[in-house]
Protein backbone atom coordinates (compact mmCIF):
# COMPACT_ATOMS: atom_id res chain seq x y z
CA UNK A 1 0.00 0.00 0.00
CA UNK A 2 1.53 3.34 -1.23
CA UNK A 3 -0.07 4.88 2.25
CA UNK A 4 1.88 2.58 4.29
CA UNK A 5 4.77 2.32 2.58
CA UNK A 6 5.31 6.66 2.88
CA UNK A 7 5.68 6.04 7.03
CA UNK A 8 9.03 5.04 8.02
CA UNK A 9 8.10 2.25 9.71
CA UNK A 10 6.02 -0.66 9.70
CA UNK A 11 3.07 -1.37 12.14
CA UNK A 12 4.10 -2.86 14.79
CA UNK A 13 1.61 -5.86 15.09
CA UNK A 14 -0.81 -5.46 16.36
CA UNK A 15 -2.15 -2.17 17.46
CA UNK A 16 -5.57 -2.85 19.22
CA UNK A 17 -7.45 0.58 20.45
CA UNK A 18 -7.93 -1.30 23.90
CA UNK A 19 -5.48 -4.32 24.33
CA UNK A 20 -7.62 -6.37 27.10
CA UNK A 21 -5.69 -9.03 26.16
CA UNK A 22 -1.86 -8.02 27.01
CA UNK A 23 -3.79 -7.43 30.86
CA UNK A 24 -5.23 -10.62 30.52
CA UNK A 25 -1.58 -12.33 29.82
CA UNK A 26 -0.40 -10.49 33.38
CA UNK A 27 -3.08 -11.83 35.74
CA UNK A 28 -4.50 -14.93 33.75
CA UNK A 29 -3.33 -17.28 36.70
CA UNK A 30 -5.01 -14.97 39.25
CA UNK A 31 -7.76 -14.40 37.19
CA UNK A 32 -8.13 -18.59 36.65
CA UNK A 33 -7.69 -18.89 40.75
CA UNK A 34 -10.10 -16.36 41.75
CA UNK A 35 -12.76 -17.53 39.29
CA UNK A 36 -12.33 -21.68 40.34
CA UNK A 37 -12.43 -20.29 43.86
CA UNK A 38 -16.27 -18.71 42.86
CA UNK A 39 -17.17 -22.08 41.17
CA UNK A 40 -16.24 -23.74 44.27
CA UNK A 41 -18.10 -21.72 46.22
CA UNK A 42 -21.68 -22.35 44.86
CA UNK A 43 -22.73 -18.98 45.28
CA UNK A 44 -22.83 -17.10 41.82
CA UNK A 45 -24.61 -13.61 42.46
CA UNK A 46 -24.14 -11.70 45.39
CA UNK A 47 -22.52 -13.29 48.14
CA UNK A 48 -18.84 -13.00 49.68
CA UNK A 49 -16.55 -11.77 46.67
CA UNK A 50 -19.46 -9.28 46.44
CA UNK A 51 -19.33 -8.02 49.83
CA UNK A 52 -15.75 -7.86 49.58
CA UNK A 53 -14.92 -6.04 46.36
CA UNK A 54 -17.89 -3.33 47.39
CA UNK A 55 -15.82 -2.51 50.66
CA UNK A 56 -12.69 -2.31 48.29
CA UNK A 57 -14.00 -0.65 46.00
CA UNK A 58 -15.39 2.05 48.94
CA UNK A 59 -11.83 2.10 50.84
CA UNK A 60 -10.18 2.39 47.35
CA UNK A 61 -12.09 5.60 46.44
CA UNK A 62 -12.74 6.98 50.01
CA UNK A 63 -16.69 6.43 50.04
CA UNK A 64 -18.84 5.39 52.91
CA UNK A 65 -20.89 3.07 50.96
CA UNK A 66 -20.51 1.10 47.63
CA UNK A 67 -23.11 -0.81 46.44
CA UNK A 68 -22.84 -2.93 43.11
CA UNK A 69 -24.98 -3.67 40.45
CA UNK A 70 -25.57 -4.78 36.79
CA UNK A 71 -24.35 -2.16 35.01
CA UNK A 72 -23.46 1.47 35.06
CA UNK A 73 -26.55 2.26 33.78
CA UNK A 74 -28.50 0.60 36.05
CA UNK A 75 -26.31 2.46 38.50
CA UNK A 76 -27.79 5.81 36.68
CA UNK A 77 -31.82 4.02 37.50
CA UNK A 78 -31.21 2.99 40.68
CA UNK A 79 -29.90 6.98 41.76
CA UNK A 80 -33.11 8.31 39.97
CA UNK A 81 -35.60 5.50 41.69
CA UNK A 82 -33.81 6.10 45.18
CA UNK A 83 -34.65 9.94 44.54
CA UNK A 84 -37.87 9.29 43.05
CA UNK A 85 -37.49 11.11 39.99
CA UNK A 86 -40.53 10.99 37.24
CA UNK A 87 -42.78 12.33 35.31
CA UNK A 88 -42.56 16.78 35.83
CA UNK A 89 -39.12 16.48 37.12
CA UNK A 90 -36.05 17.97 34.79
CA UNK A 91 -32.57 16.19 34.92
CA UNK A 92 -29.91 17.95 33.52
CA UNK A 93 -27.29 16.05 31.23
CA UNK A 94 -24.36 16.87 29.29
CA UNK A 95 -25.75 16.06 25.06
CA UNK A 96 -22.11 14.77 24.82
CA UNK A 97 -21.90 11.73 26.35
CA UNK A 98 -22.98 7.86 25.95
CA UNK A 99 -26.49 7.76 25.88
CA UNK A 100 -27.22 5.77 29.10
CA UNK A 101 -26.93 9.51 30.63
CA UNK A 102 -29.89 10.54 29.45
CA UNK A 103 -31.54 7.31 29.05
CA UNK A 104 -31.98 6.31 32.47
CA UNK A 105 -33.63 9.74 32.64
CA UNK A 106 -36.20 9.70 29.96
CA UNK A 107 -36.64 5.93 31.16
CA UNK A 108 -38.05 7.23 34.69
CA UNK A 109 -40.27 9.59 32.59
CA UNK A 110 -38.72 12.13 33.61
CA UNK A 111 -37.23 15.06 31.12
CA UNK A 112 -33.37 15.19 30.57
CA UNK A 113 -32.42 18.63 30.04
CA UNK A 114 -29.38 18.68 27.45
CA UNK A 115 -26.68 21.42 28.40
CA UNK A 116 -23.40 22.49 26.78
CA UNK A 117 -20.20 21.76 27.85
CA UNK A 118 -16.38 23.49 28.41
CA UNK A 119 -14.81 23.48 24.64
CA UNK A 120 -11.41 22.51 26.18
CA UNK A 121 -12.18 19.16 28.71
CA UNK A 122 -15.53 18.44 27.29
CA UNK A 123 -16.91 18.55 30.22
CA UNK A 124 -20.28 20.41 31.78
CA UNK A 125 -20.12 23.92 31.28
CA UNK A 126 -21.31 25.81 34.54
CA UNK A 127 -23.21 28.66 33.14
CA UNK A 128 -25.01 27.02 30.44
CA UNK A 129 -26.39 24.59 33.56
CA UNK A 130 -27.66 27.81 35.30
CA UNK A 131 -29.10 28.87 32.35
CA UNK A 132 -30.85 25.57 31.65
CA UNK A 133 -31.96 25.15 35.25
CA UNK A 134 -33.80 28.92 35.10
CA UNK A 135 -35.18 27.65 31.69
CA UNK A 136 -36.87 24.56 33.09
CA UNK A 137 -38.41 26.31 35.85
CA UNK A 138 -39.95 28.52 33.48
CA UNK A 139 -41.35 25.51 31.57
CA UNK A 140 -42.61 24.37 34.59
CA UNK A 141 -40.57 21.83 35.16
CA UNK A 142 -39.49 20.91 38.60
CA UNK A 143 -35.27 20.81 38.63
CA UNK A 144 -34.18 17.84 40.67
CA UNK A 145 -30.77 16.60 39.62
CA UNK A 146 -27.86 17.22 37.70
CA UNK A 147 -26.13 14.04 36.56
CA UNK A 148 -22.73 15.45 35.36
CA UNK A 149 -20.34 13.09 33.29
CA UNK A 150 -16.58 12.69 34.19
CA UNK A 151 -15.85 12.20 29.91
CA UNK A 152 -12.84 10.52 28.46
CA UNK A 153 -11.64 9.70 32.86
CA UNK A 154 -11.40 13.89 33.59
CA UNK A 155 -13.77 14.52 36.54
CA UNK A 156 -16.28 17.49 35.57
CA UNK A 157 -15.99 20.86 37.66
CA UNK A 158 -17.85 19.38 40.59
CA UNK A 159 -16.41 22.82 42.31
CA UNK A 160 -17.99 24.85 39.80
CA UNK A 161 -20.78 22.94 39.64
CA UNK A 162 -21.55 21.91 43.55
CA UNK A 163 -22.50 25.22 44.52
CA UNK A 164 -25.14 26.22 41.40
CA UNK A 165 -26.09 22.78 42.39
CA UNK A 166 -26.84 24.00 46.05
CA UNK A 167 -27.98 26.86 44.97
CA UNK A 168 -30.89 25.81 43.01
CA UNK A 169 -31.88 23.26 45.16
CA UNK A 170 -30.80 19.95 42.86
CA UNK A 171 -28.88 16.95 43.49
CA UNK A 172 -25.11 16.86 41.60
CA UNK A 173 -24.78 12.98 40.64
CA UNK A 174 -21.48 11.78 39.13
CA UNK A 175 -21.73 9.74 36.41
CA UNK A 176 -18.35 8.27 36.68
CA UNK A 177 -18.42 5.52 34.61
CA UNK A 178 -15.39 6.71 32.52
CA UNK A 179 -13.49 8.22 35.61
CA UNK A 180 -13.18 5.59 38.33
CA UNK A 181 -9.89 6.33 39.65
CA UNK A 182 -9.63 9.94 38.84
CA UNK A 183 -8.97 12.65 41.00
CA UNK A 184 -9.78 16.15 41.76
CA UNK A 185 -8.30 18.55 44.16
CA UNK A 186 -6.90 15.43 45.69
CA UNK A 187 -10.07 13.74 46.18
CA UNK A 188 -10.68 10.22 44.23
CA UNK A 189 -14.14 10.18 41.90
CA UNK A 190 -16.79 8.40 44.33
CA UNK A 191 -17.16 11.45 46.46
CA UNK A 192 -17.37 14.50 44.45
CA UNK A 193 -21.03 14.78 44.16
CA UNK A 194 -23.96 13.32 46.37
CA UNK A 195 -23.96 10.25 44.43
CA UNK A 196 -21.24 8.63 42.21
CA UNK A 197 -22.12 6.03 39.49
CA UNK A 198 -19.55 3.31 37.53
CA UNK A 199 -19.56 0.95 34.97
CA UNK A 200 -17.10 -1.90 34.78
CA UNK A 201 -17.84 -2.76 31.01
CA UNK A 202 -14.78 -4.92 29.84
CA UNK A 203 -13.16 -1.10 28.09
CA UNK A 204 -13.89 1.04 31.31
CA UNK A 205 -10.48 1.87 32.85
CA UNK A 206 -11.65 -0.64 35.69
CA UNK A 207 -13.84 -3.44 33.71
CA UNK A 208 -14.59 -7.10 34.36
CA UNK A 209 -15.31 -9.75 31.99
CA UNK A 210 -18.78 -8.89 31.77
CA UNK A 211 -21.29 -6.14 32.75
CA UNK A 212 -21.07 -4.81 36.32
CA UNK A 213 -22.04 -1.39 37.78
CA UNK A 214 -21.01 0.64 41.43
CA UNK A 215 -23.43 3.58 43.00
CA UNK A 216 -21.45 5.51 45.72
CA UNK A 217 -22.65 7.36 48.61
CA UNK A 218 -21.80 8.68 51.83
CA UNK A 219 -25.13 8.42 53.50
CA UNK A 220 -26.12 5.17 54.88
CA UNK A 221 -29.83 5.67 54.80
CA UNK A 222 -29.39 5.96 51.22
CA UNK A 223 -27.41 2.79 50.64
CA UNK A 224 -29.54 0.83 52.20
CA UNK A 225 -32.67 2.18 49.87
CA UNK A 226 -30.01 1.01 46.81
CA UNK A 227 -29.64 -2.05 48.06
CA UNK A 228 -33.03 -2.78 48.51
CA UNK A 229 -33.81 -1.32 44.93
CA UNK A 230 -31.71 -3.04 43.11
CA UNK A 231 -33.14 -6.72 44.75
CA UNK A 232 -36.70 -6.19 44.59
CA UNK A 233 -37.76 -3.34 47.00
CA UNK A 234 -36.51 -5.84 49.79
CA UNK A 235 -37.65 -4.75 53.20
CA UNK A 236 -36.25 -6.18 56.56
CA UNK A 237 -36.29 -9.63 55.00
CA UNK A 238 -36.68 -11.61 51.55
CA UNK A 239 -40.26 -12.47 50.85
CA UNK A 240 -41.13 -8.48 52.51
CA UNK A 241 -41.13 -5.62 49.50
CA UNK A 242 -41.15 -2.34 50.64
CA UNK A 243 -40.46 -0.44 47.60
CA UNK A 244 -40.90 -1.35 44.12
CA UNK A 245 -37.63 -2.37 42.76
CA UNK A 246 -36.07 -4.44 39.93
CA UNK A 247 -33.31 -6.93 40.00
CA UNK A 248 -29.73 -5.62 39.16
CA UNK A 249 -27.32 -7.81 40.93
CA UNK A 250 -23.98 -8.24 40.39
CA UNK A 251 -22.44 -11.39 40.17
CA UNK A 252 -20.01 -13.39 41.92
CA UNK A 253 -17.80 -14.10 38.76
CA UNK A 254 -17.38 -10.28 38.04
CA UNK A 255 -17.03 -9.49 41.36
CA UNK A 256 -14.11 -11.87 41.89
CA UNK A 257 -12.50 -10.85 38.48
CA UNK A 258 -12.61 -6.90 39.48
CA UNK A 259 -11.06 -7.83 42.46
CA UNK A 260 -8.11 -9.41 40.58
CA UNK A 261 -8.47 -6.26 38.67
CA UNK A 262 -8.55 -3.49 41.51
CA UNK A 263 -5.17 -4.89 42.77
CA UNK A 264 -3.20 -3.57 39.52
CA UNK A 265 -5.36 -0.57 38.84
CA UNK A 266 -3.36 1.97 40.57
CA UNK A 267 -0.33 0.69 38.43
CA UNK A 268 -2.32 0.99 35.59
CA UNK A 269 -3.72 4.17 36.41
CA UNK A 270 0.23 5.29 36.16
CA UNK A 271 0.95 3.57 33.24
CA UNK A 272 -2.35 5.26 31.38
CA UNK A 273 -0.81 8.51 32.90
CA UNK A 274 2.38 8.21 31.32
CA UNK A 275 1.19 6.92 27.79
CA UNK A 276 -0.72 10.17 27.99
CA UNK A 277 2.01 12.19 28.85
CA UNK A 278 4.28 10.54 25.75
CA UNK A 279 1.07 11.37 23.14
CA UNK A 280 1.05 14.88 24.89
CA UNK A 281 4.87 15.34 23.47
CA UNK A 282 4.54 13.30 20.45
CA UNK A 283 1.64 14.27 18.66
CA UNK A 284 1.39 17.17 15.93
CA UNK A 285 -1.05 19.22 14.04
CA UNK A 286 -3.97 18.43 16.87
CA UNK A 287 -5.47 19.84 19.91
CA UNK A 288 -4.41 17.25 22.83
CA UNK A 289 -6.24 16.72 25.96
CA UNK A 290 -6.48 19.63 28.87
CA UNK A 291 -6.61 17.91 32.51
CA UNK A 292 -7.19 20.35 35.22
CA UNK A 293 -3.86 21.31 36.72
CA UNK A 294 -5.58 20.04 40.37
CA UNK A 295 -7.20 16.75 38.48
CA UNK A 296 -6.19 13.71 37.00
CA UNK A 297 -7.70 11.38 34.66
CA UNK A 298 -7.87 7.56 34.20
CA UNK A 299 -7.72 8.28 30.71
CA UNK A 300 -10.66 6.12 29.63
CA UNK A 301 -10.49 7.48 26.06
CA UNK A 302 -7.26 9.73 24.49
CA UNK A 303 -9.31 11.89 22.31
CA UNK A 304 -7.58 14.68 20.44
CA UNK A 305 -9.10 17.59 18.30
CA UNK A 306 -8.41 17.61 14.44
CA UNK A 307 -7.95 21.32 13.12
CA UNK A 308 -11.19 22.79 12.27
CA UNK A 309 -11.64 21.36 8.51
CA UNK A 310 -10.48 18.58 8.68
CA UNK A 311 -11.92 15.48 6.72
CA UNK A 312 -11.76 13.36 10.03
CA UNK A 313 -13.52 10.69 7.87
CA UNK A 314 -10.54 10.72 5.75
CA UNK A 315 -8.50 10.57 8.32
CA UNK A 316 -10.10 7.76 10.08
CA UNK A 317 -9.54 5.79 7.02
CA UNK A 318 -5.99 6.73 6.26
CA UNK A 319 -4.80 5.33 9.62
CA UNK A 320 -7.40 2.24 9.58
CA UNK A 321 -5.61 1.52 6.55
CA UNK A 322 -2.13 1.57 7.89
CA UNK A 323 -3.46 -0.38 11.04
CA UNK A 324 -4.22 2.24 13.52
CA UNK A 325 -7.82 1.88 14.91
CA UNK A 326 -9.53 5.40 15.68
CA UNK A 327 -13.13 5.77 17.32
CA UNK A 328 -15.04 9.11 17.52
CA UNK A 329 -17.05 9.44 20.80
CA UNK A 330 -19.42 10.90 19.76
CA UNK A 331 -20.20 11.28 16.08
CA UNK A 332 -23.94 12.56 16.97
CA UNK A 333 -24.86 14.53 20.48
CA UNK A 334 -27.76 13.25 21.86
CA UNK A 335 -30.11 16.44 21.53
CA UNK A 336 -29.13 15.72 17.43
CA UNK A 337 -30.73 11.85 17.92
CA UNK A 338 -34.26 10.84 16.82
CA UNK A 339 -35.06 9.58 19.72
CA UNK A 340 -33.82 12.60 22.21
CA UNK A 341 -34.23 15.46 19.48
CA UNK A 342 -37.65 16.59 21.29
CA UNK A 343 -36.14 16.89 24.79
CA UNK A 344 -35.28 20.64 26.02
CA UNK A 345 -31.79 22.16 25.51
CA UNK A 346 -29.81 25.46 27.57
CA UNK A 347 -32.03 28.61 25.48
CA UNK A 348 -28.73 29.55 24.14
CA UNK A 349 -27.92 26.28 22.45
CA UNK A 350 -24.91 23.42 22.90
CA UNK A 351 -22.42 25.22 20.19
CA UNK A 352 -19.34 23.68 21.85
CA UNK A 353 -20.97 20.02 22.34
CA UNK A 354 -21.72 20.88 18.28
CA UNK A 355 -18.22 21.97 17.23
CA UNK A 356 -16.46 19.24 19.45
CA UNK A 357 -18.68 16.25 17.80
CA UNK A 358 -17.38 17.40 14.54
CA UNK A 359 -13.76 17.71 15.26
CA UNK A 360 -13.24 14.71 18.32
CA UNK A 361 -10.84 11.71 17.09
CA UNK A 362 -9.84 9.02 19.95
CA UNK A 363 -6.70 7.22 19.49
CA UNK A 364 -5.71 3.51 20.83
CA UNK A 365 -5.34 3.83 24.49
CA UNK A 366 -4.49 1.10 27.30
CA UNK A 367 -1.76 0.63 29.79
CA UNK A 368 0.17 -1.57 28.03
CA UNK A 369 0.29 0.81 24.90
CA UNK A 370 4.13 0.64 23.82
CA UNK A 371 6.28 3.47 23.21
CA UNK A 372 7.27 2.02 19.84
CA UNK A 373 3.58 1.63 18.85
CA UNK A 374 2.67 5.41 20.11
CA UNK A 375 5.69 7.06 17.66
CA UNK A 376 3.94 4.87 15.05
CA UNK A 377 0.35 6.62 15.73
CA UNK A 378 1.47 9.73 16.21
CA UNK A 379 3.70 9.46 13.03
CA UNK A 380 0.20 7.68 11.28
CA UNK A 381 -1.92 10.72 12.02
CA UNK A 382 0.71 13.03 11.12
CA UNK A 383 1.15 11.86 7.84
CA UNK A 384 -3.08 11.51 7.30
CA UNK A 385 -3.15 15.05 8.46
CA UNK A 386 -0.61 16.28 5.87
CA UNK A 387 -2.41 14.94 3.18
CA UNK A 388 -4.15 17.17 0.95
C1 LIG B 1 -20.39 3.21 29.70
C2 LIG B 1 -21.15 4.36 30.19
C3 LIG B 1 -22.38 4.20 30.87
C4 LIG B 1 -23.10 2.90 30.96
O1 LIG B 1 -22.41 1.85 31.53
P1 LIG B 1 -22.88 0.35 31.19
O2 LIG B 1 -22.16 -0.46 32.19
O3 LIG B 1 -22.44 0.08 29.77
O4 LIG B 1 -24.35 0.28 31.34
C5 LIG B 1 -22.99 5.34 31.38
N1 LIG B 1 -22.45 6.56 31.23
C6 LIG B 1 -21.29 6.75 30.57
C7 LIG B 1 -20.74 8.13 30.46
C8 LIG B 1 -20.61 5.67 30.01
O5 LIG B 1 -19.45 5.87 29.36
Amino acid sequence: MAVVKSLTRDAPEPLPFIDLAAQKERIKDRIEAAMSEVLASGQYVLGPHVEILESALAEFCNAAHCVSCANGTDALGLVLMAEGIGPGDAVFVPSFTFVATAESVALRGATPFFVDIDADTFNMNAPSLTRAIRAARKAGLRPRMVIAVDLFGQPADYDKLAPIAEEQGVLLVADAAQSFGATLGGKRVGTLAAYTTTSFFPAKPLGCYGDGGAVFVEDSDKAEILRSLRGHGTGSHRYEHARVGFNSRLDSLQAAILLVKLDIFPDEIEARQDVARRYGELLRGVTTPHVRSDATSVWAQYTVELPPGTDRDAVQAYCTHAGVPTAVYYPIPLHRQRAYSQYPCDPEGLPQTEAASLRVLSLPMHPYLSAAKQDYVAETLAAALERP
